[in-house]
């Protein structure tokens, strides 16, 4: 078999091409298409896969998380390599929009906030908070407006349990398990009347 000549011209288009194309053999006279094949499935090879709700739009389209590592115990820094539709999501069947396509730069990203901030009523910055502080202050200030705020009767008389001082809105990745605890927690235990839901906003 004679060798063609190779420039630097050549191999640079051949080298587009072949990626343009998916060339099946280069120039050099071998099959590359193995090595393509294996090239396009590296970005997801051993990773773990996780199955979750886009948090971005009432739409709710499933997704699948992929990442590195297979939950060892003594994996250390896991980090999420890629983002896709769930085909098996009668919602979105595999897609995803352009917006719910950029999940993974959402995840892994420095500026994504992963502390907890607090701003004191009329303070002019936040400090950091724990987690622990932040739903023993809920709890307390739940507690504190159901105690000043409860409508106990309604304008005829009748017995009620109503709280209109303060909301809740969950969320889109909320499942059906999570709205049915809010329901039964804020509506029917605290009486809670506006209970919302970001999917019907
Ligand atoms: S992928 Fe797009 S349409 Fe689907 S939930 Fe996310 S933002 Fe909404």
């Amino acid at each position: 078999m004679s060798v063609p000549t190779i420039t630097r011209r050549t191999f640079l288009t051949t080298g587009v091409a072949g990626g343009v194309v998916g060339a099946a053999v280069s120039v050099f006279g071998f099959d590359v298409q193995p090595a393509a094949a294996q090239a396009r499935t590296l970005k997801i090879e051993r990773t773990t896969e996780t199955r979750s709700v886009c948090p971005y739009c009432a739409v709710g389209c499933s997704v699948i998380i992929h990442t590195l590592g297979d939950r060892s115990r003594n994996v250390t820094g896991t980090t999420v390599v890629h983002v896709e539709g769930d085909p098996d999501s009668p919602i979105n069947r595999g897609t995803l929009c352009s917006k719910g396509a950029t999940l993974r730069d959402d995840i892994v990203n420095e500026r994504r906030m992963t502390k907890m901030l607090y701003r004191a009523p009329g303070a002019d910055h936040f400090e950091e908070k724990s987690w622990d502080w932040a739903i023993d202050r809920i709890a307390h200030l739940i507690k504190e407006t159901r105690d000043k705020r409860l409508i106990t009767q309604d304008y005829k008389g009748r017995s009620i349990n109503a709280l209109t001082a303060m909301a809740v809105v969950g969320g889109c990745t909320d499942s059906n398990e999570n709205n049915y605890l809010i329901q039964k927690a804020f509506r029917a235990g605290l009486g809670v009347i506006p209970v919302e839901q970001q999917a019907r906003i």
